[in-house]
């Protein structure tokens, strides 16, 4: 048996309040279209799972409703699950209980059996009927209902955008080690950290000190990911890292889970030594609420921006710029750190200017075909890696410091300005920016709804190669 998940965008929880909530007292319904995301085994626990992504929201004109029902004609429900096995998506029903109980009815369930049963006869035995229920205080819970009656209670139920809600199913356990932080933030933040999936891309300066930070705040399972070993030439910025790791060759993944696992917070943390495109990561990054790319790579952030839409994925991208002056001026001419995050209906990386296309393709080219990276190195057809980029242990920490409290705002909203989906840090001046960019229209990521929340397709995030 397969758990479940949902995630949605900000907008389409608005689209569903107002369906659901339409007149004040009264119960309103709407249909949610999904599309689905499996992962074999979630990398946590085991257990296989099915994302389940909103695609659109289509309000319910009700025949009749009052404050303990909705009825509405069932027509449309069946057009639907015509349009359903043609784009291969999932039909849901969301309802609401204004005025109790806080969970499905016997109705509900008497309603919802008659609605898998017609999906069942119409698109075959494999049909799904999802049940969203939001109740009057303003939670939601979901199940997900397949043949012959079996009824699955959804995981978590997740909406990303300027702030993140998620929904869990359970009580928060206490623990004296968050005492001082709960007084900040409540009690809320805590269950929510533990509950979350976390995937934490590179594990260089700002990915050791991103993935720690993570632990403490309370993150309870966390994915590390880097094809990389400790090198002396790293100890300057690498958190946890030792002399002894270098001379022993061990991944940086492997270090900074170990250091994760010393502070016995609870966290479950999985190193992953692979690169991040890697066909055997890709279940795991899949199985992820939120990542932090933490790379320094073009290629990397390339891919982790189209995880980002194609799975409803928020990426917290960080970005460290470090520039000595050229002579005859001295000093630094550049200190400066970027936090993006990236999520539909947002500007991507790409549109962004965040990343290189070229430089990305070059880096793919060194990873997969060595060989003919350094004949048109020598023919210079490809610029080459260059000098290493200067790199301090401060700033680095202070990027990775930025990057999670991105996060808890999104989750517990601290701030009393909308910094917007992109921050700039110019340590020079000491100050923070906001910038802003609109998607291009021609952006195959994110210049329109086509990609955003499409789920498992073939070939995997349509790259072809
Ligand atoms: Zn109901
Ligand atoms: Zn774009």
């Amino acid at each position: 048996m397969s758990t479940f998940s949902i995630t949605g965008l900000e907008e389409h929880e608005a689209a569903l309040r107002a369906a659901v909530f339409e007149n004040s007292g009264v119960e309103g319904a709407a249909y949610v279209l999904f599309r689905e995301a499996h992962i074999a085994a979630d990398p946590w626990d085991r257990r296989r799972h099915t994302k389940l992504l909103v695609r659109e929201i289509i309000p319910i004109a009700p025949v009749s409703a009052s404050g303990m029902h909705v009825t509405w004609d069932t027509a449309s429900y069946v057009a639907l699950l015509q349009r359903a096995q043609r784009e291969e998506l999932i039909i849901g029903i969301a309802h609401s209980h204004p005025n109790g109980p806080d969970a499905f009815s016997g109705q509900d369930d008497a309603n919802e059996t008659e609605l898998l049963r017609t999906a069942c006869n119409r698109n075959g035995i494999t049909a799904k009927l999802v049940s969203v229920l939001f109740t009057g205080d303003g939670t939601v819970l979901a199940r997900v209902w397949q043949y012959p009656q079996h009824q699955t209670m959804v995981r978590s139920v997740m909406f990303i955008g300027e702030r993140i809600l998620f929904h869990h199913r359970g009580a928060a356990p206490a623990s004296a080690a968050f005492a001082r932080q709960v007084l900040a933030f409540g009690p809320a933040l805590i269950h929510q950290l533990k509950n979350l999936r976390v995937g934490v891309i590179g594990a260089g300066g700002t990915g050791s000190a991103t993935a720690p930070l993570l632990a403490r705040a309370g993150a309870g399972q966390i994915l590390i990911v880097d094809d990389d070993i400790v090198e002396t030439t790293n100890l300057n910025r690498l958190h946890g890292a030792t002399q002894a790791d270098a001379d022993a060759m061990r991944p940086k993944a492997e270090v900074v889970a170990r250091e994760i696992a010393r502070m016995a917070l609870g966290a479950r943390v999985l190193p992953l030594r692979g690169w991040v495109s890697a066909p055997e990561v890709r279940d795991a990054l899949k199985a992820c609420d939120v990542i932090f790319c933490c790379t320094d790579d073009h290629a990397g952030r390339v891919f982790l921006n189209r995880l980002a839409y194609y799975y409803l994925v928020p990426v917290f991208d960080m970005g460290l710029a470090m520039a000595v002056a050229t002579p005859p001026a001295i000093g630094m001419a550049d200190i400066s750190a970027r936090v993006t995050t990236v999520m539909p209906p947002e500007a991507c990386l790409l549109c962004r200017g965040a990343v290189d296309i070229e430089i990305a393709r070059e880096e793919d080219l060194r990873r997969q075909q060595p060989a003919e990276y350094e004949r048109r190195k020598r023919e210079a057809y490809v610029r080459g890696e260059g000098n290493p980029n200067p790199a301090v242990v401060t700033f680095t920490t202070e990027v990775a410091c930025m990057a999670v409290n991105e996060l808890l705002n999104r989750i517990v909203g601290f701030r009393k300005r909308n910094m917007g989906f992109e921050i700039r840090r110019r340590f020079l001046f000491s100050e923070d920016r906001a910038t802003t960019a609109k998607p291009r229209h021609s952006c195959p990521v994110c210049g329109s709804r086509d990609a955003w929340g499409l789920g498992d397709i073939d070939p995997f995030l349509d790259i072809v190669g």
